[in-house]
């Protein structure tokens, strides 16, 4: 017995989460929460942003957030459920934490201090619909892995363009090395060398834009 079963038995409290199903439906309450947090959070990016395509991208995916509320609130139809939110601990962390960097950055790291919360913040999403996705398919509900998927796509769309926005993707040539294909030491060579070329060519750009 853990020490929180203990606590819960001299409580009186009963576990809540008992099948895949109950998980299921804390995983969807939690993100229906994140995403509406989001709706506003991406507003306040928008208008945090100091350029005009930072400003745009944020304003797409606030537009896509809207959507994929009401693809959550679909979810919550198809299972006869009706939508109902749990509060999502990470995502009001992850929003606090946009916060407080911005709030201790200057005017001049602000994009870049946007673009490092909003990765970690579709990152999240991204294991949550995975985590879910995966569970509708056992639930076998086809239904519900469509519009979930539908997010899903969003949120990986969003994460690519950030992490291009960002300067490169050090992620995709870290999955290369570990993709079994034995990569020589020249290949990593290669693929550092690339990314170093790309970080300078992007901070080159940033550079010239800060001058005007
Ligand atoms: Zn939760
Ligand atoms: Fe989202
Ligand atoms: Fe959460
Ligand atoms: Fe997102």
């Amino acid at each position: 017995m853990t020490i929180t079963t203990a606590i819960k038995d001299m409580l009186g409290m009963e576990a809540r989460i008992t099948t895949l199903h109950n998980l299921f439906m804390h995983g969807l309450k939690d993100i229906y929460h994140g995403e509406k947090q989001l709706v506003d959070a991406l507003q306040k990016m928008e208008d945090t942003a100091q350029s005009a395509a930072l400003k745009r991208m944020f304003a797409q995916h606030k537009a896509e957030t809207e959507q994929q509320v009401v693809r959550l609130e679909s979810v919550f139809a198809a299972l006869d459920e009706t939508p109902e939110s749990e509060t999502c601990e990470a995502i009001e962390g992850l929003i606090a934490e946009t916060e407080e960097v911005l709030a201790d950055s200057t005017p001049e790291m602000a994009n870049e201090s946007l673009l490092f919360s909003a990765q970690a913040v579709e990152h999240y999403e991204i294991a949550r619909y995975t985590a879910l996705i995966n569970w509708a398919q056992q639930l076998s509900r086809p239904q519900v892995v469509k519009l979930l998927m539908q997010n899903l796509a969003e949120e990986i769309a969003a994460e690519r363009k950030i992490t291009a926005m960002q300067g490169g993707n050090p992620a995709r040539a870290a999955e290369e090395a570990v993709g079994g294909v034995s990569l020589g030491k020249s290949r990593l060579d290669e693929i550092a060398h690339e990314q170093t070329a790309r970080q300078a060519k992007h901070q080159a750009a940033a550079n010239g834009k800060q001058k005007h």
